[in-house]
């Protein structure tokens, strides 16, 4: 019953690359023929064959290069070479395993030693993938969290926004010559 909604969840162009492409190649070779009448039929073939031709090398440059230039949330966030929505989908699928199952045992379909073994064995697996969800969060966690501390800085890294003010006065905060010895408003010791 929400099957309908995984799939609806995801956008489709109005116009798939390779319907594209098809239909250039055919309004191609449509052209082709239109311009090459009065040439022989086994010419008029070949020629819009190339062109067809044509355009499913340009579908198969497309494929290669668009991963290249798309900026699509479709380049997935790989955990340890799953994709996250993958796993999400399965956590969501064994999550309902665990609820249909649990209805089942309270309905009396299933035997109590039955239920406990699945019922342990998808709670291990839905723990799992959680575990693996968590760990590509906590990863970005944990850098952010380590640039944040650089940025702020822990003492060395500290980045000086006042400059060594040399010649200031400690106690008039009076700002004397860079190599004066002491202070020209109140006479303290620099
Ligand atoms: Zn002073």
């Amino acid at each position: 019953m929400t099957s309908s909604a995984i799939l609806t969840d995801e956008k489709e162009p109005l116009l798939q690359p390779w319907q594209f492409f098809l239909l250039g190649g055919m309004l191609a070779a449509t052209a082709t023929v239109i311009v090459a009448t009065g040439q022989s039929p086994a010419n008029i073939i070949i020629l819009s064959l190339t062109v067809v031709s044509v355009s499913f090398v340009g579908l198969g440059a497309y494929r290669m290069l668009s991963p290249l230039v798309s900026d699509q949330p479709e380049a997935p966030v790989t955990i340890g070479g799953r994709t996250r929505v993958a796993l999400e989908r399965e956590k969501s699928l064994v999550m309902r395993s665990i609820k249909e199952l649990e209805f089942d045992f309270a309905m009396g379909k299933i035997a109590r030693a039955d239920f406990d073994e699945m019922s342990a064995r998808l709670r291990s697996r839905a723990l799992g993938l959680m575990k693996q969800l968590d760990a590509g969060g906590g990863y970005r966690d944990q850098i952010a969290e380590e640039v944040k501390k650089r940025l702020e800085g822990d003492g060395d890294a500290t980045i000086r926004l006042k400059p060594d003010a040399t010649g200031v006065c400690e106690s008039c905060e009076t700002q004397n010559e860079p190599d004066a010895k002491f202070c020209k408003s109140c006479g303290a010791k620099l």
